[in-house]
């Protein structure tokens, strides 16, 4: 008999009819007449429950049903009694595809701590916390798509292996094939990468963005959508050493345009998971609440999940220039108070407890600061008349800080390739980048979004290592 997903199944209303579903056991509660099996397939986070009529059965199969198992039920479906559920099934054939020692399985049926799981990582996505993330992952991944296709733009891949720093800040993973003890020499011996396979000293990309600029000056509006790789040694819940990012490039778009970009499809992504991850979203809901019942009440969020989600979506972001929230912050409490650890000071790079007090404390909403100092900000972002700042965006969110960096982007010749040189980038490594200001040159925006950011938000979940099937980070690549 064909297989019926639980999902489909939950909102079947064939009563008495035959069906067979297939998954993994969660639990099973028994006694010598009636066993409960409760039957998971990853379609859903809700179980099927299982009905078995011990006495028929053959005793050894049942024995075999245990946490973890993966098994076929072919049976009748019935209106459930017990509430909670709709239907159920009861079994009239079990077959076992896989069995699972019960001693040694380490996916026990109670609560497990997330960093235990993190141990596990090839076995949590069958937990309902992980299995929710998973699909939300996918639905967020798909809106993504959506949004942009349904705008007409172009999803260009761009490399993975580069030869370019788009930041021009190290941090970058070398890609190579040659021999790590003994590496062909130059004459005053350095490493000779001419020797290397791409001839040429290469990486892991840390941003899509310089290719990207190059399909916006031909196609207008392209995003890119892939794997992005930063070896920076920070250990925080926030930063992965393999992430994914977004990033939008819209030719003929200014400073404004590409704000409200990013707020409309920040706002998109957040409301689709509203409209098509309910059951997951209800789960991850409960969870959180049951998280901040262990803070101390000082300690607990304004907002519920799925209030924050519901909040974010229907209020404008903040708009606010990098100097006014200078200003801000030498006039908050925790400032006077001596209470930040890092200091306040027109040119300094924000820290996160500086973007968290202006988000959750003094705007107690998203915030999206421009006009950053150019000394702070990428080579290639627009210089402003006032000659200190540049036109650049960071979109701030509740328990997050930075979710998307942005600008628009410099597109006077002159002056790009100055302040290149300024930050020690070589023009000429640059000279396919610097075309699109020869030839055609346009104003043109965008910005990144990472997705393991914007997944960190959706869920509620804390730590980045969480929202991703098998995180990246210093020292750990298991898996
Ligand atoms: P941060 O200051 O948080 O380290 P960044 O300014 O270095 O981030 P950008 O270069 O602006 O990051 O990258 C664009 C977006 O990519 C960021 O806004 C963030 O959402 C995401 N991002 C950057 N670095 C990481 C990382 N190591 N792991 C996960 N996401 C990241
Ligand atoms: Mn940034």
């Amino acid at each position: 008999m064909a297989r019926i997903k639980i999902k489909e199944l939950l909102k079947s209303t064939a009563y008495g009819s035959e069906v067979t579903v297939k998954g993994w056991v969660r639990t099973k509660r028994e006694n010598k007449a009636v066993a409960f099996i409760a039957l998971n397939d990853g379609s859903i986070i809700t179980n099927i429950q299982i009905v078995v009529d011990v006495p028929s059965f053959d005793e050894d199969t049942i024995k075999l049903v245990t946490t973890g198992a993966c098994i076929a039920v072919t049976g009748t479906l019935i209106q459930s009694q017990g509430k909670g559920q709709t239907v159920e099934i009861q079994a009239k054939n079990i077959n076992i595809l896989g069995v699972s020692d019960p001693e040694k399985y380490p996916l026990q049926p109670k609560e497990h701590s997330l960093e235990f799981l993190r141990e596990i990582a090839h076995l949590r996505m069958r937990t309902n916390t992980f299995s929710a993330i998973m699909r939300m992952r996918h639905a967020m991944a798909f809106a993504v798509h959506k949004f942009f296709n349904d705008r007409g733009f172009v999803y260009l891949h761009t490399p993975i292996i580069t030869g370019s720093d788009a930041e021009g800040a190290g941090e970058m993973f070398r890609v190579t094939t040659l021999d790590p003890i003994k590496p062909p020499l130059t004459e005053d011996g350095k490493v000779d990468y001419k020797q290397d396979f791409f001839g040429r000293e290469s990486n892991l990309t840390v941003s899509g963005q310089l290719e990207g600029e190059l399909g916006a000056t031909a196609l207008g509006e392209i995003y890119t959508f892939g794997p992005t790789f930063r070896a920076e040694n920070s250990n925080t819940t926030r930063h992965l050493a393999e992430f994914w990012m977004i990033e939008p490039e819209v030719a003929f778009n200014e400073l404004e345009d590409n704000m409200q970009l990013a707020e409309d499809f920040l706002k998109y992504l957040v409301n689709y998971a509203l409209e098509h991850c309910k059951e997951d979203l209800e789960f991850l809901d409960a969870r959180f609440k049951k998280e901040e019942e262990k803070k101390p009440q000082a300690e607990r969020a304004e907002l519920g999940h799925l209030e924050k989600l519901q909040f974010v979506v229907g209020h404008p972001f903040e708009k606010v220039t990098y100097t006014d929230a200078i200003a801000i912050l030498k006039d908050s409490k925790p400032f006077k108070k001596g209470q930040f650890k890092y200091p306040v000071d027109w040119g300094i790079d924000l820290q996160s407890e500086h973007e968290r007090f202006l988000v959750e404390k003094h705007f107690k909403k998203p915030v999206i600061l421009t006009d950053y100092p150019k000394q702070i900000k990428a080579f290639y972002m627009k210089q402003s008349e006032d000659g200190k700042t540049v036109r650049a965006m960071d979109v701030l969110f509740p328990g997050i800080g930075e979710i998307i960096g942005g600008s628009q982007r410099e597109d006077v010749l002159d002056k790009l390739v100055s302040r290149a040189a300024e930050v020690g980038i070589d023009e000429k490594h640059l000279w396919w980048y610097l075309d699109t200001r020869r030839f055609g040159n346009c104003p043109h925006a965008g910005f990144g979004l990472g997705f393991e950011r914007l997944m960190l938000f959706v869920t509620g979940m804390s730590n980045i290592r969480d929202v991703i099937p098998f995180p990246r980070t210093p020292q750990s690549a298991e898996f």
